[in-house]
């Protein structure tokens, strides 16, 4: 057996808990070291996506990581969603400049497998699309620049866990515009802008050249 594989990790363990002990305040977070890695959660309620859409398909307060403008010098962001009724979440083929990974769990906790929904979603363009039925806990790699959606909870009997994972600074995507064009779009929830607290984020992405060192 080589050295490393005698080390004593719960032994090792016992050596590196020391050091100050933090709250989570903002005081605290500006007078410790590593305080901008450790982000508590703000309360969201989703902004209703398109006129005349239910505002019931997914449970309120949500949870959303969103990146480079809480934690920065973070390269993904993620949402934690769970619906509870059929919504069309997204209408409109896009793609990103890095890899989006989607998530669906069963969200009858504990058990995650406890899953009764369905859901369609496309990959790819054209002639070379292939739009999947998901009715059991999956996750979806989308590539970097791979074509993908439409999205749609048709049917959701059991509460679903929905996590969008995407490996950029902040959530955002490309579009085709009818004129041949393309269009990059972003969205960053509703939270304040992190310059000034009185005004909504309007991703205009000065915060996202910010380093988590001081
Ligand atoms: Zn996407």
């Amino acid at each position: 057996m080589s050295e490393e594989k005698k080390f004593n990790l719960t032994t090792a363990q016992a050596y590196e808990t020391a050091g100050t002990k933090y709250i989570l305040t903002e005081e605290d977070k500006a007078n410790s070291k590593f305080g901008k890695l450790v982000f508590e959660f703000p309360q969201e309620r989703n902004e209703v996506v398109a006129e005349g859409d239910p505002e019931d398909f997914v449970v309120k307060p949500q949870a959303y990581f969103r990146g480079a403008s809480q934690i920065p010098g973070s390269e993904f962001n993620q949402s934690y969603q769970i619906f509870v009724k059929p919504f069309f979440l997204d209408r409109v083929q896009h793609r990103h400049v890095k890899d989006e990974f989607l998530v669906f769990l069963g969200a009858s906790f504990p058990n995650v497998f406890d899953f009764d929904a369905k859901i369609e979603f496309t990959l790819g363009k054209g002639d070379e699309a292939e739009t999947y039925i998901i009715d059991k806990p999956t996750i979806i790699r989308i590539p970097a620049g791979v074509y993908h959606c439409p999205l749609n909870f048709k049917e959701v009997n059991k509460p679903v866990l929905f996590l969008a994972t995407l490996f950029t600074p902040m959530f955002g995507g490309v579009y085709d515009l009818p004129d041949g064009k393309t269009m990059e779009m972003y969205y960053n929830g509703p939270v304040p802008c992190k310059y000034n607290p009185d005004k909504k984020c309007d991703t205009c992405g000065k915060c996202l050249q910010e380093t988590w060192e001081k």
